[in-house]
C-alpha cells in the first residue's frame, strides 16, 4: 500500500477511483474480474495478476476513496462532489476531472442520465454535473437577488476550443483565451445565467446534442475530446462595516478525453505521438498536476489549451478532484494499470 492522504491535505488534490460494473460483452468473453475491493466505498484496491512475471501476485493501490462497481451516483456525489460545491459557494475555484480509458464511465459519472421525473426530480443515475447544480440551488438562496449563477460549456478537440452553447458554429471561431489579473477569460464564449437547475439540464442536453452531432461526423472524436462545464457563482455580501463585496467561486466539471495511448509511466509512446494520437492537453494536465503535487516552481500551464483554460482553478487556493474510472475486466488490465499509475502520480 502507498500513502496518499498526507499529500492530499497539503496540495488540495484529491484522487478517487471508481470502477464500473462488468458489461455484457466482457461477461460473454468470460473476462474474469481482476480487481478486488474492500467494501463498496473503501480506500484500497487490490489488482490480481498485476505483475506479469508472477500472475498469482496481488498489488494494492490506496486512494482517498475507492468505489466498487455497486457504488451509486448518489454515494459518489455525497462523498466527493458535495463538499466541493460547498467550497465553491464560499468562494473557491474548484475542478473535478473524470479521467480514464474510453468506456469506463467518465461521461456516466459526470453527466449520467439527464432525464427528469414528471415532478422535476433527478434520476438515480444522474451524474455529478446535474447533482452539483441541484445542490448549488439548494445551498444558495437565489430568491433575494444577491446571488447569480452562470454556466459555459466548452469542448476541446485537437487543441481547438468549441463553444457547445453557441447558437451557430461560426461563434466558436471567435473564442479567445486570455488571462487578466489572474483570472482566465474566454472571450466570445456563451455564458448563460440560470435561475433554476432545470434550466441547467436543458443547457446540458443542448450541449450534449451538439457534441454528439460532431462526434458521428468524425469517428473517434468523442473519445479524443475534452468537455468542460464551467459554473460561476457570484454572491453579494455585506461586511460588518457596511461594505458590499462580491464573492465569486467557480466550479469546472471536466469529462476528459480517453486516456488510452498515454502509456504507462506517462512517457509518450513515440509512434502514437507521431500519429497525433497523443493528446497534448491530457499529457500536459498530468505534468501540471505532478508539478503542483511536487511543488515545483515552474508549472507548465501554458503548454496546452486545457491547462490554460483551467489555470485559475488549478494550484494555489483551489481544490481539485480527479475521479479515475476503470473497468474490472482482465481484457482491460493494461489500460487499468496505466490509469492507476497516472492517478497515483497525482498523489
Ligand atoms: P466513457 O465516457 O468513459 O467513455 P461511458 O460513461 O460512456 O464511458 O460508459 C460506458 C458504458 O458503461 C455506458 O453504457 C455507461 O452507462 C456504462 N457505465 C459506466 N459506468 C457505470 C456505472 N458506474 N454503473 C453502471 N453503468 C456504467
Ligand atoms: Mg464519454
Amino acid at each position: 500500500p502507498t500513502p496518499a492522504s498526507a499529500a492530499a491535505a497539503e496540495t488540495n488534490i484529491q484522487v478517487v477511483l471508481r470502477c464500473r460494473p462488468i458489461n455484457d460483452k466482457e461477461a460473454t468473453e468470460r473476462a474474469h474480474a481482476v480487481l478486488a475491493f474492500k467494501g463498496i466505498r473503501g480506500r484500497e484496491l487490490a489488482v490480481r495478476a498485476a505483475i506479469p512475471s508472477d500472475r498469482s501476485l496481488t498489488k494494492t493501490f490506496t486512494f482517498d476513496r475507492v468505489y466498487a462497481p455497486e457504488a451509486s451516483q448518489e454515494l459518489v456525489f455525497r462523498d466527493v462532489v458535495y463538499p466541493i460545491v460547498e467550497e465553491v459557494v464560499s468562494g473557491y475555484n474548484c475542478t473535478i476531472f473524470a479521467y480514464g480509458q474510453t468506456g469506463t464511465g467518465k461521461t456516466h459519472t459526470m453527466q449520467g442520465d439527464l432525464a427528469l421525473s414528471p415532478g422535476g426530480q433527478l434520476s438515480p443515475h444522474a451524474g455529478m454535473i446535474p447533482r452539483a447544480l441541484y445542490a448549488l440551488f439548494e445551498i444558495v438562496n437565489f430568491d433575494a437577488g444577491d446571488a447569480t449563477v452562470k454556466v459555459s460549456c466548452i469542448e476541446l478537440y485537437n487543441e481547438e476550443l468549441r463553444d457547445l452553447l453557441a447558437v451557430t458554429d461560426d461563434d466558436s471561431a471567435k473564442l479567445k483565451l486570455y488571462e487578466e489579473n489572474k483570472v482566465v477569460h474566454l472571450q466570445g464564449a456563451q455564458e448563460r445565467f440560470v435561475k433554476s437547475p432545470v434550466e441547467v439540464i436543458q443547457l446540458l442536453n443542448q450541449a450534449t446534442e451538439k457534441r454528439q452531432v460532431a462526434a458521428t461526423k468524425m469517428n473517434e472524436k468523442s473519445s479524443r475530446s475534452h468537455c468542460v462545464f464551467m459554473v460561476t457563482v457570484m454572491i453579494k455580501e455585506s461586511t460588518p462595516d457596511g461594505l458590499e463585496v462580491m464573492k465569486v467561486g467557480k466550479l469546472n466539471l471536466v469529462d476528459l478525453a480517453g486516456s488510452e495511448n498515454i502509456g504507462r509511466s506517462g512517457a509518450e509512446n513515440r509512434q502514437a505521438r507521431e500519429a497525433g494520437a497523443i493528446n497534448q492537453s491530457l499529457l500536459t494536465l498530468g505534468r501540471v498536476i505532478n508539478a503542483l503535487v511536487e511543488k515545483q516552481g515552474h508549472v507548465p500551464y501554458r503548454e496546452s489549451k486545457l491547462t490554460r483554460l483551467l489555470k485559475d482553478s488549478l494550484g494555489g487556493h483551489t481544490k481539485t478532484c480527479i475521479i479515475a474510472t476503470v473497468s474490472p475486466a482482465r481484457s482491460n488490465l493494461e489500460e487499468t494499470l496505466s490509469t492507476l499509475d497516472y492517478a497515483h502520480r497525482a498523489k
